[in-house]
């Protein structure tokens, strides 16, 4: 079975205009997750990687598990006010103002050799938040793989130059 078979696209949700991927029917098939998460991570494998780094709250669930396959921790990028230690802040752009997402300062040493995570990629706006907030700490990124890109969004030329994986591609909405 193919994953798309696997992924509803819900119109205007949460707010019009949107067509939103809902990847529930996805993770509930135990076989196409741990197939989704195994073929995310087959690309990093041979690779050096410290750390996964996943944003809330659908990056926890690949992040997680891609985390588990390497055998390598897992750090959790919140929305702000989330977590409980010193944190280091990152914003990016929304349809209205700004958005605000934050590590723990922690998290990543430097020279950490880090992969980002999260189920999709739209604009790359959360994503280029999260690489500020890694290189800042040291950390350099070694690759990002997603389970679906969105390429009418054309969020890879935001990132020239950084290794992208996504098993999905969308064309059109
Ligand atoms: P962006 O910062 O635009 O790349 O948006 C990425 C984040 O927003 C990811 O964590 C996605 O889970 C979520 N997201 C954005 N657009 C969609 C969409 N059409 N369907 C589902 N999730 C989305």
């Amino acid at each position: 079975m193919r994953y798309e078979e696997k992924i509803r696209t819900i119109s205007n949700y949460p707010k019009p205009g949107i067509m939103f991927k809902d990847i529930t029917p996805l993770i509930l098939d135990g076989y196409l997750l741990r197939k989704a998460v195994r073929e995310m991570t087959d690309k990093f494998r041979n690779r050096r990687i410290d750390k996964v780094v996943g944003a809330e709250s659908r990056g926890f669930i690949f992040g997680a598990l891609v985390a588990y396959e390497l055998g390598v921790g897992f750090v959790p990028v919140r929305k702000k006010g989330k977590l409980p230690y010193e944190v280091i802040s990152g914003s990016y752009e929304k349809e209205y103002g700004l958005d605000y997402i934050e590590m723990h300062k922690d998290a990543i040493s430097k020279g950490d050799n880090v992969l980002i995570v999260d189920d999709l990629i739209a604009t790359g706006g959360t994503v280029e938040a999260m690489i500020k907030m890694i290189e800042s700490l040291g950390g350099k990124i070694e690759g990002m793989c997603f389970l679906i890109e969105l390429d009418f969004l054309n969020p890879r030329e935001k990132f020239k130059g950084y290794d992208i994986h996504s098993l999905i591609h969308y064309d059109k909405e």
